[in-house]
């Protein structure tokens, strides 16, 4: 017997470095530094994807969009989760809630935050109350401490259709 609801956990971490955009949740940061990565390297997203899949039984990011693919250099995170978005559907899933916690020193997201949220709820066809965003830093310790790594965790809540 198939389950109502399903819950995923999803966790990514890039490095920052000069010369790329910093993405996360689909919305470009002011930032001089963005995320190094095969893909534009939205943490957020790539969390939530894995989150995604994960709840779905589907594996993970790496093996449904494997690195090694140039289809998906510096490609739009927005659009790989709209990828998984259609696999979770395929396997019957849709996602009810989200919650976000995105780590960083600097910038302060709080001037972007009620963009993001807007933005995930865009991508997963959800109210904007289904979706929590939480943004912290390290307190200086570690590399996201000192600036030099950005990361995200996420969990889904998926029910069946
Ligand atoms: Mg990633």
């Amino acid at each position: 017997m198939t389950s109502p609801s399903r819950v995923g956990i999803g966790f990514d971490i890039h490095r920052l470095v000069e010369g790329r955009r910093l993405m996360l949740a689909g919305i470009e940061v002011p930032h001089p530094l963005g995320e190094l990565a095969h893909s534009d390297g939205d943490v957020v997203l790539h969390a939530l994807a894995d989150a995604m899949l994960g709840a779905a039984g589907l594996g993970d990011i790496g093996e449904q969009f494997p690195d090694s693919d140039p289809a998906w250099k510096d490609a739009d995170s927005a659009a790989l989760l709209g990828r998984v978005v259609a696999l979770v559907a395929r396997a019957g899933w849709a996602v009810t809630s989200v919650d976000v916690n995105v780590l960083i020193e600097r910038p302060k997201l709080a001037p972007h935050k009620a963009a993001m949220r807007e933005r995930l709820a865009g991508l997963l066809a959800l109210a904007p109350d289904a979706v929590g965003l939480k943004a912290r830093t390290m307190e200086g310790l570690g590399p996201i401490g000192d600036g030099t790594a950005v990361a995200s965790h996420v969990v889904v809540m998926l029910c069946h259709v």
